[in-house]
Order: structure tokens, then C-alpha cells, then sequence
């Protein structure tokens, strides 16, 4: 390797919201937390999952529960 020319690439601790954790190389030089990864990601898991974050999701079905009740077709 030429010298003076390559960037700082250690091995990094990389933690992810599921409390998945793996190591990695990064330029970035520093631990990592992470929202999602490939041991929670649908995409990998093949299960749907809803993120209710807040209950937001609660607050939107409580709105509309009524909706279109009483309506006259
Ligand atoms: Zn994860």
C-alpha cells in the first residue's frame, strides 16, 4: 500500500435498535448505533412489522373509527 494516501478504516462495534450488534469497518472510526438491520429488517425477517411509535397509529384508528358510520347509502 502506498503510504500517506489511505484513510483511517478500524473496526467499529455497530449496535442496532433490535440489540442486534456486529463488527464492521468504517472510515468513520467510531461505535455505530443503528435503527435497523438485516436481523430485523421485513425485508430479511419476511414478517410485516407495524412501528407505532407514540401510538400514532392508535391515534389515527381512534379518529376514524366513526368514519362512514351512519352514512346513507
Ligand atoms: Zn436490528
Amino acid at each position: 500500500m502506498k503510504a500517506e494516501i489511505h484513510p483511517n478504516y478500524p473496526e467499529i462495534a455497530v449496535t442496532c435498535s433490535c440489540g442486534n450488534k456486529f463488527e464492521t469497518r468504517s472510515t468513520y472510526g467510531k461505535a455505530l448505533a443503528i435503527d435497523v438491520c438485516n436481523e430485523c429488517h421485513p425485508f430479511y425477517t419476511g414478517k410485516q412489522k407495524t412501528l407505532d411509535t407514540g401510538g400514532r397509529v392508535q391515534k389515527f384508528a381512534d379518529r376514524f373509527a366513526t368514519f362512514g358510520v351512519g352514512k346513507k347509502a
